[in-house]
């Protein structure tokens, strides 16, 4: 069966302590466990890393809620599990996405289905915005989704112990961890 590990939004600017708008400690706490799924991804089967990509210039609607993050060109944009990508046998891509879900006029579906992907691994930060946004529609999208709840963080525990519970009660999303991968 070819999986796919749907990586959101693990760059710079949301993991660093420096970060532009980061989720600090409950973000880096899960760094291992990224990398341990990275690490068991095999060639036959697909990375995808949905990178928030933006234009701080242009009219946006996370511009009155947010501080500028995660602007094209720069380090806070990148990822931040680059060595673990290098090491892994599994073909690697890049959706730069500019709204939470990663599926948001990215072409990302399409091309999941092109690729033959059977399931969707879904990973990164924060549980309650971009995972959650990237679930609600892989489940609209009819993908057959696990959650890697080692995996995500949040800034807010209340927020991601709600994402976590709407996974499995509302999308029916088996939560697992990397080490079941
Ligand atoms: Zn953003």
């Amino acid at each position: 069966m070819k999986r796919a590990l749907l990586l959101v939004d693990y760059i710079h600017d949301f993991v660093d302590d420096d970060g532009a708008l980061t989720v600090g400690k409950p973000a880096q706490e899960i760094h291992e466990n990224i990398e341990r799924a990275i690490s068991r991804m095999s060639k036959d089967d697909l990375i995808v890393l949905a990178n928030d990509s933006h234009d701080w210039d242009a009219p946006h609607p996370e511009k009155k809620l947010f501080p500028p993050h995660a602007l094209v060109g720069t380090r806070g944009a990148e990822t931040v599990v680059a060595e673990a990508l290098e090491k892994t046998a599994a073909p690697v891509m890049t959706v730069s996405k500019m709204r939470y879900s990663a599926f948001c006029r990215t072409g990302l579906a399409d091309m999941l289905r092109s690729a033959g992907v059977e399931r969707l691994y879904l990973a990164g930060v924060c549980t309650d915005i971009c995972v959650l946004h990237t679930a609600v529609e892989a489940y609209n999208e009819g993908f057959d989704t696990v959650i890697l709840g080692d995996c995500v963080a949040s800034f807010n525990p209340a927020g991601h112990e709600f994402a976590i519970a709407h996974f499995k009660n509302v999308l029916g999303f088996d939560v697992i961890s990397s080490t079941q991968l």
